[in-house]
């Protein structure tokens, strides 16, 4: 087909087609009740296509049986029920497991199932929580990270959200019981799909995953915090610390540098005060970087009046980076100095390092080796030897 000829094919689609079909996944009751008044459908039918949607599952318009054949043909014209495939699952039963799921744009995002995890975020013990990306790449560059290695591309839907669970439950054939934004992007970068996603997610009429049992984690961004206090569900926070001081998160989190911890602090008394759940800081232990007892006689002095939970997690080796996990027994001393000054913490000597677990890693590789992005690992690699 010539350029020309292509061209004017897509311009015909799009006169013929003003609205790319919508996820179901990715729809709220009054959404779908309004498509279908303008439709001229009853107010039940919507009802039905919820159930179909979410109870039942059903991955095509086509197999929900109970409607009307012609309402099915003109619902697909408007609605889809999936947008995405699974492209690779690393792993096995009973250890992590990792999904690489493939867009509709071809773009890449990774899902891991982690099972029978002990209560890492409150709560009862975890048995199987779902780590969930949040967008394309990431815009913050934290310096230790692989998702931010190829900068960001775009946010996820609501309804990509959403799917990654659907997708991996229909795997799987379980139900997740717990979630936890920390795949790839920032969630808090993505506020209004997050919120409406978790919405979905925690619905009776949706997936119907208790807000305790959601997990969001943020690099720090203040104003954001401040916003999802007064958020209605009852959701959990995580706060990827990985510095106690500005010297050091500067060195390492530019976010650090428009929202210093001053800043963050500040938002997270505010989130202390207005709400019951304890907040749990995520402390990567990077050698020679966060890894001091002075570091960690900081972090308990920013972890006690908010009665947070230290999460320490070994650093895992990035392709092309150059940090590194300190030994164990820098890692035991750290915590040792945060469990004598009072603080609760635990060290979580991680699951899934050896499937390129930590965030970003799997996509990173399947884009670079599509030739969707170029390997940005040695420009980056002259960006750190300068700046360390
Ligand atoms: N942007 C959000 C959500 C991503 S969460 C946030 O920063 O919280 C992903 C978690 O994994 C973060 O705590 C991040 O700092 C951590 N992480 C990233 N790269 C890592 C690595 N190589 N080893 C261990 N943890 C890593």
């Amino acid at each position: 087909m010539s350029l020309k000829s292509r061209a004017e094919g897509v311009s015909t689609r799009l006169v013929s087609h003003p609205q790319p079909p919508a996820s179901l996944l990715g729809i709220t009751p009054p959404e779908l009740a309004a498509a279908f008044t303008e439709m001229g459908e009853p107010a039940f039918r919507a009802r039905q296509v919820l159930e179909w949607t979410f109870q039942k599952r059903a991955a095509g318009i086509e197999g929900m049986s109970s409607l009307p054949k012609a309402l099915r043909a003109a619902l697909a014209e408007r609605f889809v029920t999936r947008t995405m495939s699974i492209a690779r699952v690393t792993g096995s039963k009973d250890t992590t497991r990792k999904f690489l799921l493939r867009l509709s744009d071809g773009r890449y995002v990774e899902t891991v199932l982690i099972p029978a995890n002990p209560a890492l975020y409150g709560g009862k013990s975890d048995r199987r929580t779902l780590c969930v990306s949040s967008q394309v790449g990431c815009a913050y560059d934290c310096k230790f990270c692989a998702s931010g290695l190829a900068g960001f591309t775009r946010n996820l839907t609501a309804a990509e959200i959403v799917e990654q669970i659907v997708q991996v439950e229909q795997h799987t054939g379980e139900r997740v019981d717990n979630l936890v934004f920390m795949g790839m992007g920032e969630p808090l970068a993505n506020y209004s799909h997050v919120t409406k996603a978790i919405e979905i997610l925690n619905a009776e009429w949706g997936v119907g995953i208790g807000a305790r049992h959601m997990t969001v984690s943020t690099s720090g961004l203040a104003p954001q915090i401040r916003r999802l206090a007064d958020f209605p569900l009852q959701i959990r926070l995580a706060i990827s610390l990985h510095g106690a001081t500005d010297e050091v998160r500067d060195r390492i989190m530019p976010v650090n540098r428009k929202h210093p911890l001053g800043e963050l602090f500040a938002a997270l008394e505010v989130w202390h005060e207005k709400r019951k759940q304890h907040l749990t800081f995520e402390f990567i232990l990077i050698e020679n970087v966060n890894d001091s007892l002075e570091q960690a006689r900081a972090l308990a002095r920013l972890a006690r009046p908010l009665e947070a939970k230290v999460n320490l997690i070994p650093y895992n080796t990035v392709e092309g980076l150059p940090w590194t996990r300190p030994s164990e027994e820098c890692q035991d001393a750290f915590l040792g100095a945060l469990l004598k000054a009072g603080v609760k913490a635990t060290l979580r000597r991680e699951k899934g390092h050896d499937i390129a677990a930590a965030c970003g890693q799997l996509r990173l590789k399947q884009e670079t080796a599509e030739g969707i992005i170029e390997s940005p690992v040695p420009a980056r690699r002259v960006t750190i030897g300068a700046g360390a």
